[in-house]
Formats: C-alpha cells, structure tokens, sequence
C-alpha cells in the first residue's frame, strides 16, 4: 500500500505498508514480549550528562534511574535539531527536518507524513498527546496521528504547564483506557527556561548559594547570558546556581514522571505496554560562552537520553553504539510489526536491545540547525566513524570545528580553522555535499529524490 500526504501534502511520498500484523496482548513474562501499547514520553531540553543513569553525580533522577535498571539505555544518541518542534516531527516520523518540512517551532506544518502513531492509530489503537507547552499544541502535532491533544491550560493563557498537571492527566488518561490498545504521548517541559522550580526543590539543589540572584530565572534573563557583559558579570557561584536551578527542574519533572512510570505498573499494564524515555534537545550553561538551545550544535545540546523498556523486560542493557533520535520510528515500526517505511533514513535499534552489534556508519549527518528566515545561516554536525565535525556559516563567514570520535574534544573541539585554510581536512567537502542534499530536500521530495539522496549518502 502507496501512501501520499494527506491534503496539503507536497514534500515526501514514502512508500509504507500498514500492515497491523503480531500485536500481541499476552501477560507479562520474563522475556520481553510483543508489545500492545505505546507510552511514548518525550523530555524537553534534558541534555543526557545531567541525567544519573547517564554519569551525573547529583540526585536529579532518581525515577528515571530506577526504570533504567530494567530498560535499554542508549549511552550516545543525538536529536536531529536542537528545536523543539522540528525535534518532536524527526522523533515521530524518524524523518530528518529537511525531509519531514518542520524546520521552526511555531511552522504551521503542510504535509504530515506517516508518524507512529498515525499507524498505530490505523492498527485499533486509541491515540492521543498530553503536552504541557504550546510549541507542541494541537495547531502543528495533531496531523501526525493524534485523536486528541490535551493541553490543559484550566482556561489560563499561559505558554506552558507544570509537569504536575501532564502527570495527573495522564494518570486519568490511563486509567480510563487501561483496557484499549494505546498509542500515548506525554510531553514534560519543566527543564525548559524559564527555570522556576518549586520552592521545595529549589532549595534543595541550591542550599548555600550565598549571591544576589534570584531562586527563579526568566527565559529572557537566561537568553541573555550569550551577551558577553551579560556573562561577565556571572560569577563562578553565580554560573552554579543556573545550572542548579536546572537541576532542581529536571528533579521535579523526574517525581511527576515517576508517578507515572508506577502507575504503569499498578494498572497492570507493564507486561503490554512499550516505553520510550527520551528528549527532544539538550541545554547549555555556558559551554563555550554558549547559553540554551537552538543556535549551537555543542554537545550538551545535541546529546540526549533515550532509554526504552519492552513489556517484560527484566534486565537492563546498554548500548555504547552512536545512535540518533531518527533510529527510533524504525525501531518502533519493526518492534509493533508494522512494516517498514521506505525512504527512512534511520536503522532499527530493535537488534541492539537484543545484544546485537551496530556496525558504525561511515558517515552520518547527525544533526543540523536551520533558519529559514535567514537562509545565510546554517550548521551541521557529520560524524564519521574516526572522527566528527561541525560546521557553522554565519554572515561573518564559515567556521569548521573537528572532533575526535571517542568523545575527545568534543563536537566544539580543540582543532579549530576557517574557510581558505583547511589544508586537506576532510570536512569542508563532506559539509557541501550534505547542503547540496539539504537543499535539494527542502525543494521538495519525491521518491525519486529519495533515490537521489539515498544514492548521495545523505540518507542511508
Ligand atoms: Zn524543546
């Protein structure tokens, strides 16, 4: 079965198959079995390295951690685009920006291709999203397959809601449909600026803080720190307390969240149902004077945590392998046997979550930054199995920066030059072969093109 865009549709004609076979509603076993349901949570702007699983030292998820001793952790994954709109659409569809057409939040989408849960949908299952920001409201997610999107304001005209208010309506979501096939998405964004916690929890994480600023931070202030004068005037406890402020957000998402992740449990549906932890972006503090998301490719940026539990599933398991967030719709598809979708650029992480090796790639675009508004401005980070590089053009001009493979250095690292002067360094060449294919899917895709790009590398 040929499946087109709905109307409206322009950008990409992706052969898919919807094929509901293998759903499986058995009971919970020791051996991880098909799943029935999807709960799919999405975590905005938790970078991986502040996540406890994941190496943080300070107790920020204590939730998360313990459903990570019974899932597969993905140690090193990348979101597509440190945006969140256009992050959630590569999450859903496991297309590439310039595929998928979401390239800015607030981008009214015209097409929407097959997502997971449009397919899940078709299969029997009820869908809907809970989200607690109004990037991701109804007006540019409800295409991809949702029922209903419930963003739950009480009336309010506010931009964004507690992750208290997603987990009690997901509590109530679940209980009424704990006895249906379920595809359910929750969108947390607490660690999102501006950063507010709670009293309780910001006190916790900023016990001893003896400077002048304030215990919540507003998203213009923060912003603001990529002013240099504005960053000058931080001291080193001042820098601290930012990132604490943080952490405290991240800690209060982790409770709500794991009250849900108990009730998955106490409603009985740990042996049917599939979770997915993951985030759209990171979020940096100042790395390399760089403050928030969005406009640098660095690695607290691109970095997130992804971390999966198949019904069943009784053992933990980690996976080192390189991996994106585009990995996931495959793996999903292949894990609810549904078939796969040609054109898809990403590779099945099901074998891994059985103990199977991925072969690194030998090259990858993995994550890039667009403005569409200023089309002299762009960025792309291209991973190669030795090494991985990242490009900025700005007005100014273009700037390349070389990393090492195993982390070293970093994706922003040591070696540093500039156009004219790259010698035989790799990376100038790869950088307009993936524009070139940038471009070309931004003008439109058919499966031809598809072909093309395949053909180009740009998409495996
Ligand atoms: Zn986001």
């Amino acid at each position: 079965m040929r499946l087109g865009l709905r109307p409206g549709g322009r950008r990409v004609l992706v052969a898919v198959a919807v094929a509901a076979v293998g759903w499986a509603c058995g009971p919970p076993a020791s051996t991880p079995t098909a799943p029935s349901n999807l709960l799919l949570i999405t975590l905005d702007t938790l970078r991986a390295d502040h996540v406890g699983c994941y190496g943080y030292q300070r107790p920020t998820t204590p939730a998360i951690d313990r459903f990570a001793a019974t899932a597969t952790r993905f140690e090193d994954v990348t979101c597509s685009m440190p945006t969140t709109l256009p992050s959630h659409w590569t999450i859903f569809t496991g297309l590439p920006p310039a595929l998928h057409g979401v390239t800015r939040n607030g981008q009214v989408p015209e097409s929407y291709p097959p997502s997971i849960f449009e397919l899940l949908g078709r299969a029997g299952a009820r869908t809907a999203a809970i989200v607690s920001a109004g990037v991701v409201d109804a007006r540019y997610v409800q295409g991809l397959g949702f029922s209903e999107v419930i963003f739950d304001r009480s009336g309010a005209k506010v931009f964004q809601v507690s992750g208290q208010v997603v987990t009690d309506n997901a509590l109530a979501w679940l209980q009424r449909h704990r006895d249906e096939r379920f595809a359910l998405w929750l969108h947390y964004y607490d660690p999102h600026e501006p950063y507010e916690p709670p009293g309780e929890m910001a006190a916790r994480f900023t016990a001893g803080y003896r400077g002048d600023l304030p215990q919540a931070l507003s998203t213009d202030w923060l912003v603001g720190l990529n002013d240099p004068a504005a960053e000058a005037a931080l001291s080193a406890e001042d820098r601290q307390h930012v990132v604490d402020l943080y952490d405290a957000e991240v800690a209060f998402l982790d409770d709500r969240l794991g009250r849900v992740l108990a009730a998955v449990s106490e409603l009985g549906l740990e042996g049917s149902t599939l979770v997915v932890i993951v985030a759209d972006h990171g979020q940096a503090h100042g790395e390399r004077s760089f403050w928030g998301h969005g406009e640098r490719l660095l690695e607290p940026v691109i970095k997130v945590p992804l971390l999966v539990h198949l019904p069943g599933q009784r053992e933990g398991r980690v996976v080192a392998a390189a991996v994106e967030t585009l990995d996931l719709m495959p793996s999903l598809l292949e894990w609810f046997a549904l078939e796969p979708i040609g054109g898809l650029p990403g590779r099945s992480l099901a074998g891994a979550v059985r103990g199977e090796a991925i072969a690194p790639a030998e090259r990858r675009l993995v994550a890039r930054r667009s403005f569409p508004e200023e089309p002299e401005r762009a960025g792309l980070v291209i991973h190669r199995v030795s090494d991985k590089g990242t490009f900025y053009r700005e007005p100014d001009g273009e700037t390349f920066h070389i990393g090492h493979a195993d982390g070293e250095g970093g994706l922003d690292g040591e070696d540093f030059f500039v156009a004219g002067d790259v010698g035989s360094a790799w990376l100038p060449s790869e950088v307009e072969h993936y524009l070139a294919a940038e471009r070309a899917a931004a003008a439109g895709t058919s499966p031809e093109d598809l072909e093309m790009l395949r053909a180009l590398g740009y998409v495996r």
